[in-house]
């Protein structure tokens, strides 16, 4: 009962209106992964950094954990609640600033869509490149929060490559601004970055003022399909090494295929952008030659933006589809260097025999960031397989000298692997780091670190 009527204090420091009512207080526990969660004691929507700031500094007083959480797409359970818990949630600061179209920037609230933030700096005629393929659900804070990726980052950079500036808010309840709107600055270390995939266990990200680029003026899709998916994973690997950039190069294995009702051993789905349609078209052509060298088998240029659009929105619905595709799953995020594609991919086909399990993947091949997902029914007994296969996919990962997280983080669903990823003398520093930031463990504890 105390733990409750503390919760509900710290709900209500942000004014009674931004306190979420207990009928809705469900919603607030699970993110997009599947990870265990249970309803929070209390949620939270402040409408700005101050509401924020007094939330954070009555969770440190009564000593109430506090999960940050945005649009809930995340796969890693990062923004789950736990019976404990007071969620936090940064939605409702979803202000746009003008785009500064003169200093390639713009300034959004944490709670911001990344759609809308996309949207905004392209009726302004500049670009956001990030580009999770949940955009439609998810926060700029969450992005920074994750530093979350997408297909075309493997052109552009992942979201940490946009963040000028941030403001934040410490666990104690201090408002501060760190990082410069400028396209250079080397006054202090880089705190806004060490922010940057902290997964709100260092401090909540209130607003970030973001870099913009020019507006690729021409765009032009491609898909290339192979009799085998180590032949596909080859190509990738012999795009990388060409030094072609095309803007994306995403994968998709036989399963994927047939979960957004195409059929095919593998293809790849690329995509060239640039200034200008002419320099695009070469590009594409050099790209082309270079994916019928490596043994694609068929290659289609797709022409007609809807059937282009129709494609992305496909591939943008698979971590939804395998979700609905067996009673469980245990989806991956790793990445190992593009070279290393190849085995990675025979790696996973090896240990999905090994196991009796079926492990579709899919990913930002050009990155090496493949989303393997191990498929099983715990109701038949598989469960303990399922997680085997899993722990041998991740350490196949370590093994090709990639990493157990890319783009989702770390969360609950990769913490008990992260001692494995990371230097020993590392996780000691980040859990320096933790401590120094957060020294009664009130942001996002259980989550991250081991
Ligand atoms: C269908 C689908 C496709 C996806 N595709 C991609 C993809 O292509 N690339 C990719 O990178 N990810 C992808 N994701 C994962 C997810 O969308 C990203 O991790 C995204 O960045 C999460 O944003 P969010 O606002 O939903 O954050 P949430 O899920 O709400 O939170 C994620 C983490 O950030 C923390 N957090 C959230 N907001 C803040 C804040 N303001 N301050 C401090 N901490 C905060 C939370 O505590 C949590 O740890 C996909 C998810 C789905 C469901």
């Amino acid at each position: 009962v105390d733990r409750e009527h503390a919760a509900r204090e710290v709900a209500a420091a942000a004014g009674d209106d931004a306190v979420v009512p207990a009928r809705e207080l469900d919603r607030y526990a699970p993110d997009s992964s599947g990870a265990p969660s249970a309803r929070p004691l209390a949620a939270v929507r402040p409408l700005d950094a101050s509401g924020v700031a007094r939330v954070l500094a009555a969770a440190s007083r009564l000593r109430v954990p506090v999960v940050p959480a945005g649009g809930r797409s995340g796969l890693a359970g990062g923004a789950n609640a736990d019976g404990a818990s007071v969620v936090l949630s940064l939605d409702r600061l979803d202000r746009i600033g003008a785009v500064e179209t003169g200093n390639l920037r713009l300034t959004a609230g944490a709670g911001a869509r990344t759609c809308d933030v996309q949207a905004a700096a392209l009726a302004a005629g500049l670009f956001y490149p990030p580009d999770p393929a949940s955009l439609d659900r998810s926060t700029i804070g969450g992005n920074v929060a994750t530093n979350a990726g997408g297909p075309r980052c493997f052109k552009y950079g992942v979201t940490a490559e946009y963040v000028l500036a941030l403001e934040a808010v410490t666990a104690d309840g201090r408002i501060f601004r760190t990082g410069a709107a400028t396209r250079k600055n080397t006054a202090g270390p880089r705190l806004a970055q060490l922010l940057v995939g902290s997964e709100g266990t260092l401090a909540v990200i209130t607003e970030a003022t973001l870099r913009l680029v020019a507006a690729p003026a021409a765009r032009l899709a491609a898909t290339a399909r192979f009799d085998s998916l180590e032949r596909a994973g080859a190509a990738v690997a012999a795009v990388v090494a060409s030094g072609l950039v095309p803007s994306a190069i995403e994968l998709l294995d036989r399963t994927c295929l047939e979960l957004i009702g195409l059929s095919g051993d593998a293809m790849l789905l690329l995509e060239v952008d640039g200034p200008d349609a002419a320099r695009v078209r070469a590009d594409l052509e050099a790209l082309a030659r270079g994916l019928r060298d490596a043994g694609a088998d068929a290659l289609a240029t797709a022409s007609d933006p809807g059937a282009v659009d129709e494609l992305w929105r496909a591939r943008r619905g698979l971590s939804d589809a395998f979700a609905a595709a067996a009673p469980d799953h245990l989806f991956q995020d790793i990445c190992v260097p593009a070279a290393a594609v190849p085995d990675a991919l025979r790696g996973i086909a090896v240990i999905a025999a090994r196991h009796g399990l079926a492990v579709p993947v899919f990913g930002h091949a050009g990155d090496g960031n493949l989303h393997s997902t191990v498929l099983y029914d715990a109701a038949a007994g598989e469960a303990d397989a399922a997680q085997a296969a899993e722990a041998d996919v991740l350490r196949l990962a370590l093994e090709l000298g990639g990493t157990i997280a890319a783009e989702h983080g770390v969360g609950l669903l990769k913490r008990p692997f992260l001692a494995r990823a990371v230097d020993p003398v590392a996780l000691e520093l980040m859990r320096a780091v933790k401590a120094a930031l957060d020294p009664n463990g009130i942001l996002n504890p259980g989550k991250v670190l081991p």
